[in-house]
C-alpha cells in the first residue's frame, strides 16, 4: 500500500540502505522507538527476500527516453538499487539537452555547448547501458507466477514480464520495471523536440541551434503565437540579440490571454514583463487568436493580417512518440496517466512514466529535478515486491515550485515568488547561469573539458 504521509521516511529508507549498501552501522543512528518498529519489519523483509528466485543480480530496469526526465530517472534509480541491477537507457541521441536553456542557446554558442551533455560520459559514470535507438514496441506479457496451480494472467501482477523492441532490432525481455520518459514535442523545430526535429549527434545539434538562431536574427518580422513563458523569453532574446548586431528584428506576440503568461504570473509580474518587452520594441497583441497559414497570420477578432518571415508556434506541447504505449494507459490527449507515485495507472507494478510525457506535475524541468529521489525510491520499492511479494514502500512526488523567473533578453527579467515580484537578483542569476550548474549537479552530468563555461 502506498506509504501514508505520516509514516516516517526513515524506516523504509533505512531498510533500503542497510540491505543494499550493507551499511549495518546506520542502525546505530536509530532511536529506540524506531528500532521497535524496524526490527520486526526487517526480519519479515529478509524472510520475504528468499521467497522469490530472482535476486538483485538479474533485475533489469529499462528507461525509455534520455531527456532530462530519463537521466533524472537513471540517477534516482542508481542511487537506490544495487549496483548489480542492470539499468538500461534507450535514447536515439548521443546527448541530453537541458531544454530550459535552449532559447538562449540559439544565440549564444557558449550556452549551447554547456547545455548539451554527452550521454556516454553520463552512462559510464552511472553504470547505465545506453542503447542508441528508439523504442517501437512495449509489451506487458502476462505470465504465471511459477506456482503450478496459479493461472494468473494479470499484467498488473509483479510476475508479468516486459518486452521492449527498438528500431535498431534490439529486443529486451524479462524486464522487471520500465520507466517511460519520452517527453513532449513543441511544434517549433528549433527546440529540437519531436522525431522530425531531432538532431542525433551533439555537433549536429550545435549546428542546428546556430542555424535557427541566425535565421531569427536575419528575419525582419517574427510572430510568436503564444505568450506563455517559452514564447515571451524567446521574444525578449530575439529583440535583444538582434539589437546587439543592429538588425532589429520586429517581434510580435499574439496571445489568447488577457495578459502575458497569465497562467503562471500574477498581474504585477505580468505587467512588468509586458512593459519591459514593450521597451525593447516587442508588440504584445492580447486576447486574440492567431489563425496561421504558412507565414501569414490573421487575427481572428480584428481580421488584421500580419505577413511574417517566421511564425513560431509557442502555444503548448503535445505528447511525443509514445505510440508504443498501449492506449489503455493514456488519456484522450495521449499523455500517460500516472498516480502521485509516477506509477502508470493499470500497470502499477511494472510501469512508471516521468517528466513531460506523464500527467503528474506541470511540464517543467524543475519538477523533474525535484523528484529525482522520488522516482528512484519508488522504482526500488516496486522492484522489492519481486523479492518479498509485499506491497512497496513508495513516496509521493514533491510539489512543484511556485517561483517563476522569466528573462527579458540577456540582461533583464522578472521573478515572481509567492510573496512578491521583482526584476533583480533571480533574473540576473538566470541570465548569468541559465541554471545550468544546478541541472548539471543534480542530474550528475559531465561535459568534455573546455565546454564547461556556466
Ligand atoms: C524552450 C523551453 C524552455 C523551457 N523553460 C523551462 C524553464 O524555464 N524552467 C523549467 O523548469 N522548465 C522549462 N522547460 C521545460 C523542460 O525543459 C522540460 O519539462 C523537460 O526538458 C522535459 O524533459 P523530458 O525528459 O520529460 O522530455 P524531453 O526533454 O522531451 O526528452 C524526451 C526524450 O525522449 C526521447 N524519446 C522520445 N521517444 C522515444 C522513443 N520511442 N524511444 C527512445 N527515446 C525516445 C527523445 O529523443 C528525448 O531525448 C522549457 C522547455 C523548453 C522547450
Amino acid at each position: 500500500m502506498p506509504k501514508d504521509s505520516s509514516t516516517p521516511d526513515s524506516i523504509p529508507r533505512l531498510i533500503t540502505c542497510m540491505l543494499e549498501s550493507s551499511n549495518a552501522f546506520c542502525i546505530l543512528r536509530l532511536k529506540i522507538h524506531e528500532l521497535i518498529i524496524v526490527c520486526p519489519m526487517l526480519f519479515s523483509y529478509c524472510l520475504g527476500r528468499n521467497k522469490n528466485n530472482k535476486n538483485d543480480k538479474n533485475m533489469k530496469v529499462v528507461v525509455i527516453g534520455g531527456g532530462m526526465g530519463g537521466v533524472a530517472a537513471c540517477v534516482g534509480i542508481r542511487s537506490y538499487v544495487a549496483s548489480s541491477t542492470q539499468v538500461i537507457l534507450v535514447e536515439p541521441k548521443d546527448h541530453v539537452e537541458i531544454c530550459w536553456a535552449t532559447y538562449r542557446a540559439l544565440f549564444d554558442p557558449e550556452i549551447a555547448k554547456a547545455s548539451l551533455y554527452p550521454l556516454d560520459l553520463f552512462c559510464s559514470k552511472h553504470n547505465v547501458l545506453h542503447i542508441m535507438s528508439s523504442v517501437t514496441k512495449l509489451e506487458l506479457l502476462p505470465t504465471t507466477t511459477g506456482d503450478d496451480n496459479d493461472n494468473n494472467t494479470d499484467t498488473t501482477d509483479t510476475d508479468a514480464s516486459i518486452k521492449v523492441t527498438c528500431d535498431n532490432g534490439t529486443i529486451m525481455d524479462d524486464i522487471d520495471v520500465c520507466v517511460v520518459t519520452t517527453g513532449a514535442t513543441n511544434p517549433y523545430a528549433a527546440w529540437g523536440r519531436g522525431k522530425e526535429y531531432l538532431s542525433l549527434s551533439r555537433p549536429e545539434r550545435f549546428a542546428a541551434m546556430a542555424k535557427y538562431g541566425k535565421s531569427l536574427l536575419d528575419a525582419k518580422t517574427v510572430v510568436i503565437v503564444g505568450g506563455g513563458l517559452v514564447g515571451t523569453e524567446l521574444a525578449g532574446d530575439i529583440a535583444v540579440f538582434s539589437r546587439d548586431i543592429a538588425q532589429s528584428t520586429r517581434v510580435i506576440i499574439v496571445h489568447t490571454g488577457e495578459r502575458l503568461c497569465h497562467k503562471e504570473l500574477q498581474e504585477t509580474a505580468s505587467k512588468m514583463l509586458q512593459e519591459k518587452l514593450a521597451e525593447l520594441g516587442v508588440k504584445s497583441i492580447l486576447s486574440e487568436k492567431a489563425l496561421v497559414e504558412g507565414n501569414k497570420v490573421t487575427l481572428e477578432s480584428s481580421g488584421q493580417v500580419i505577413q511574417a518571415d517566421q511564425v513560431i508556434m509557442a502555444n503548448g506541447i503535445h505528447p511525443h512518440n509514445n505510440s508504443f504505449v498501449d492506449a489503455q494507459y493514456k488519456d484522450d490527449k495521449g499523455w500517460i496517466v500516472v498516480d502521485e507515485y509516477f506509477r502508470v495507472k493499470g500497470a502499477e507494478r511494472k510501469l512508471f512514466a516521468f517528466g513531460d510525457c506523464a500527467t503528474a506535475l506541470p511540464n517543467t524541468g524543475n519538477s523533474i529535478v525535484n523528484n529525482i529521489s522520488t522516482i528512484g525510491y519508488n522504482v526500488k520499492g516496486v522492484l522489492d515486491v519481486a523479492h518479498n511479494g509485499k506491497e512497496p514502500w513508495i513516496s509521493k512526488h514533491a510539489a512543484h515550485s511556485d517561483v517563476y523567473i522569466c528573462t527579458v533578453g540577456h540582461d533583464d527579467g522578472v521573478a515572481q515568488t509567492p510573496l512578491l515580484s521583482f526584476d533583480s537578483a533571480l533574473p540576473a542569476w538566470k541570465n548569468y547561469s541559465m541554471f545550468l550548474y544546478d541541472a548539471r549537479s543534480k542530474l550528475e552530468l559531465e561535459l568534455e573539458e573546455g565546454d564547461q563555461k556556466c
